[in-house]
């Protein structure tokens, strides 16, 4: 393993400030690598949490496990604690860690280009930077999904994406309309139903809901967590195990585990909304976990609230005034909320990203995103992504996805830094081999049942990990060589 006294001449861009670049960050300076910038387009850290600010935003990953493992904290206030206090977490660890004088807020990355062995970086505002090693931290959601519905510019009201939420835009008492029913949407219900004077959703599929509670710590409780840190141990590790659990199931589609999810999502229906016919239009024609299943206390029950409708008629179009639905009903709005999801498929473009030999990302990703065990792309030397394609994704903690790739590229790295080779990424055939292996597996998976969702691509084939929490776990341990190409 690397010992900080040792001279270290690699120099490193992290991109992007977000859960995974602030991660690269301390764990670079850990292993005693000071020569790196993490290059960030908006001026503040915290990725996803920066960006989303939407009424309602949480986390439906516990708290307590959607934590660094080498940073938990006593101080969570609720099970599932609201982004406000996640974002403020990021930002009290990146301070911990002194990481501010490697930060460059407002520099997008625009290019990077592999030359001579090195990778040479622009950015936006025409900063460039040369370096041995890059590691990209771009996020997964990212770029907002904005639909194409007849008549949206022309909306008199506000109109703005989830992830671009109006602070200035009044909700009290005001016509709300949001459309879209996804872990978003049915945060963003929740929250506001009772503020507003109605609430219109607009639901083009209906969702599997998981009805949990969000206690609040009590202050004793998080006077003992502060008195016996091994609890918050103990908590991370209990968590951890029981969302591989839950991974488990939804890659395989006939197991008893996932049988049970569905039973409980089904109970969930019957036994909490009332009115048959609301019901009805609440029930899915999937099975549950096929798309990314839904945790909410209380969407139900906001569905069910006098000032909510639930619109299942499909949009016709927007009009100044609102939504016209196909059966010519106009639904009078003063604001509208896109809660329409993500481009999942974009990843780290629009950046411009030059390999061995002029590869281009955009010729390397034409048909869609890929990369052995979601961290390296063949012909793209010394790159290394965190939360990449085909990485493990669903209601577990990203958190801990990005800390056991990032101690497996640290492996890569050691390589360069001892000179056993000066370039390394996947070869072509182990990527070849890794996504026929992927494809097969994805069959069996829940996701492949018979439903849309952004876990899918193109081909309708979910671009994500279909194998077990463990297995993947298991491949981070130690990278195979024999898989890449170093030279
Ligand atoms: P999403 O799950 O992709 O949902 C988008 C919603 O918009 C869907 O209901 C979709 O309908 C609807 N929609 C899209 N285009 C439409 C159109 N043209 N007309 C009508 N409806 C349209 O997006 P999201 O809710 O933002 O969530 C994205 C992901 O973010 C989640 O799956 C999750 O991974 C993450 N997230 C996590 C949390 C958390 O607590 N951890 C919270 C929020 C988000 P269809 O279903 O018919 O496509």
């Amino acid at each position: 393993m690397i010992t900080p006294e040792k001279d270290h001449a690699l120099r490193f861009a992290i991109i992007g400030a977000g859960m995974a670049g602030i991660l690269a960050a301390i764990k670079l300076t850990a292993a005693g690598f000071t020569d790196f910038a993490v290059y960030e387009k908006a001026d503040r850290l915290g990725g996803t949490w920066r960006e989303n600010t939407y009424p309602g935003i949480s986390c439906d990953v516990p708290s307590h496990l959607y934590s660094y493992s080498f940073a938990l904290t006593p101080e969570w206030s609720r099970r599932y604690s609201p982004g406000a206090e996640i974002q403020a977490y990021f930002e009290r660890v990146a301070r911990d860690h002194d990481l501010a004088p490697h930060l460059r807020f407002g520099e997008e990355v625009i290019r990077c280009d592999f030359v001579d062995g090195r990778w040479h970086l622009e950015t936006a505002s025409g900063h460039r930077d040369e370096v041995d090693v890059v590691i990209a931290a771009t996020g997964v959601l990212h770029h907002p999904n904005i639909p194409d519905i007849e008549g949206l510019d022309g909306f008199e009201g506000a109109a703005f994406h989830s992830s671009r939420w109006d602070h200035e835009v009044a909700l009290d008492g005001a016509r709300v309309g949001v459309i879209g029913t996804g872990s978003t949407a049915v945060q963003i219900v929740g929250a506001i139903v009772e503020r507003v004077g109605k609430l219109s959703l607009f639901q083009r599929t209906a969702q599997w809901v998981v009805q949990q509670e969000n206690p609040a710590y009590a202050d004793d409780e998080r006077a003992e967590f502060r008195r016996t840190p091994a609890l918050l141990t103990d908590l991370h590790s209990d968590l951890s195990r029981q969302f591989s659990v839950f991974a488990r199931a939804v890659v395989d589609a006939d197991s008893p585990e996932m049988k049970m999810l569905e039973e409980v999502c089904r109970a969930n229906l019957e036994d909490t909304v009332r009115d048959p016919e609301l019901r009805e239009r609440l029930r899915p024609n999937y099975r549950a976990a096929c798309k990314r299943l839904v945790v909410s206390p209380n969407f139900y029950e906001a569905i069910q609230h006098p000032n909510a409708e639930l619109i299942t008629e499909g949009i016709e179009r927007v009009e100044p005034s609102g939504i016209r639905t196909r059966d010519g009903r106009l639904h009078e709005l003063d604001v509208l909320v896109l809660a329409t999801g993500f481009k999942a498929a974009a990843f780290m473009r629009p950046m411009g990203v030059t390999g061995r030999d002029g590869l281009t990302l955009e010729k390397a990703w034409a048909d869609r995103p890929s990369a052995y065990l979601s961290v390296t792309i063949p012909g793209f030397p010394n790159f290394f992504m965190l939360n990449g394609p085909n990485g493990p994704v669903g209601n577990f903690s990203l958190i801990e996805v990005a800390e056991l790739q990032f101690a497996y590229i640290m492996q890569l790295v050691e390589g360069l830094r001892i000179g056993e080779f000066d370039e390394i990424s996947a070869s072509t055939r182990a990527l070849e081999s890794f996504e026929a292996a992927r494809l097969e597996a994805a069959k069996k998976t829940i996701w492949m049942t018979g439903c849309r969702s952004w876990y899918l691509d193109d081909r309708g084939v979910p671009a994500v990990w279909p194998w077990p929490f463990e297995r993947f776990r298991a491949e981070m341990r130690e990278p195979k060589l024999e898989d890449f190409e170093a030279r």
